[in-house]
């Protein structure tokens, strides 16, 4: 089979290795899409990979072949896998917050430790797949772990649908953010976006409005039109200035999600903080009920593939694909990892 390897300098090299043999309990997949994920990038960015380990965690796929002991899993049936193999045994786990196990970092698929899916095929455990319904078609199944990931920051948000939201930033986990909080019936909602083309889509989904905050502050705009703050803000840009900037935007009392991951250090300014006791929360990963829900939002077409997708690319030109997300006018790449 073909696999896209991470090679010590950070670049790909798509090789033919021997197809894997599903185990007791696993299950061979076949790699339908893979999403290019930020994290992703952050990976290969640190330089902490292993050399020619295989990444990929945003996968849709059928099932080939199954394990010993493995019942209930027809060949062919259409599936996603939750890339985290969370323990159930451990501090987290037992206190209902599986997603931040760390055994389930050490033992995840497509992050550097099991091989993940840019490739044609990899090896699961049955209790990380999950069906997905005829009506969702594998390209937009595709997008349940990013819209997993924004569906667990709004449920921290405890949102109604009369509060008023912003979303800072408008890459895949701000659209999905969007989408996650339309779900839960808040309209009044408004998206800070430098990047045009990005803007362009939180438009295409129907916010109030599209801040440019080169042109507008955020906050002195959304105090003009709605003579409040917002009670949330999700910071979904993942900058340096982006939680300080959140924190100083939210209303008194008010909520900070973040879910744009940075790998360095960030900027905030706690007597802001402190004089309207905001609340920062940090949200990793999901809980299988946010699969379910991702699942069931795909399947009811409630997310438009054409906003979330910007490009589909065969395995092969997947090194192109990397790059292209460094340049404006990109949204979620998937990776079609049985093409050409
Ligand atoms: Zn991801
Ligand atoms: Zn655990």
């Amino acid at each position: 089979m073909k696999a896209a390897l991470v090679k010590s300098e950070g670049n790909f090299e798509i090789v033919d290795i021997s197809l894997p043999k599903p185990g007791p309990g696993e299950v061979l997949i076949k790699v339908a899409y893979c999403g290019i994920c930020g994290s992703d990038i952050h990976l290969i960015d640190t330089g902490l990979l292993p050399s020619d380990c295989v990444i990929g965690h945003e996968l849709s796929g059928w099932v080939e072949a199954c394990g010993e002991g493995v019942k209930g899993w027809e060949k062919g049936t259409p599936v996603v896998i939750l890339p985290m193999d969370s323990c159930y045994e451990c501090y987290p786990c037992k206190s209902g917050h599986p997603q931040i196990c760390s055994n389930g970092i050490h033992r995840s698929y497509g992050l550097g430790v099991n091989p993940g899916g840019f490739a044609e095929y990899m090896l699961v455990k049955t209790s990380m797949l999950f069906r997905i319904p005829k009506t969702l078609d594998l390209k937009t199944a595709a997008l349940t772990e990013p819209l997993a990931v924004a569906i667990h920051g709004v449920k921290m948000l405890g949102a109604k649908s009369d509060d008023l939201a912003l979303v800072l930033g408008a890459g895949p986990i701000g659209i999905f953010s969007v989408y996650a909080l339309k779900a839960r019936g808040v309209s009044d909602l408004y998206v800070s976006e430098p990047d045009g083309f990005r803007a362009g889509k939180a438009r295409a989904i129907g916010v109030k409005a599209v801040i440019d905050p080169a042109e507008n502050m955020p906050a002195s705009f959304i105090h003009e039109n709605e003579g409040r703050a917002p009670e949330f803000v999700m910071d979904c840009a993942g900058t340096e200035y982006s939680i300080g900037e959140a924190s100083s935007i939210v209303r008194h009392r008010g909520l900070v999600v973040v879910l744009g991951v940075m790998m360095g250090q960030a900027w905030l300014m706690p007597l802001i903080c402190f004089a309207k006791e905001v609340r920062i929360y940090f949200s990793f990963g999901y809980h299988k009920s946010d699969y379910d829900e991702a699942i069931d939002l795909l399947g009811k077409g409630f997310v438009d593939p054409r906003v979330a997708i910007s490009e589909v690319l065969p395995l092969q030109d997947i090194g192109e694909a990397f790059q292209k997300l460094h340049e404006p006018g990109q949204m979620k790449i998937l990776i079609d990892c049985q093409a050409g």
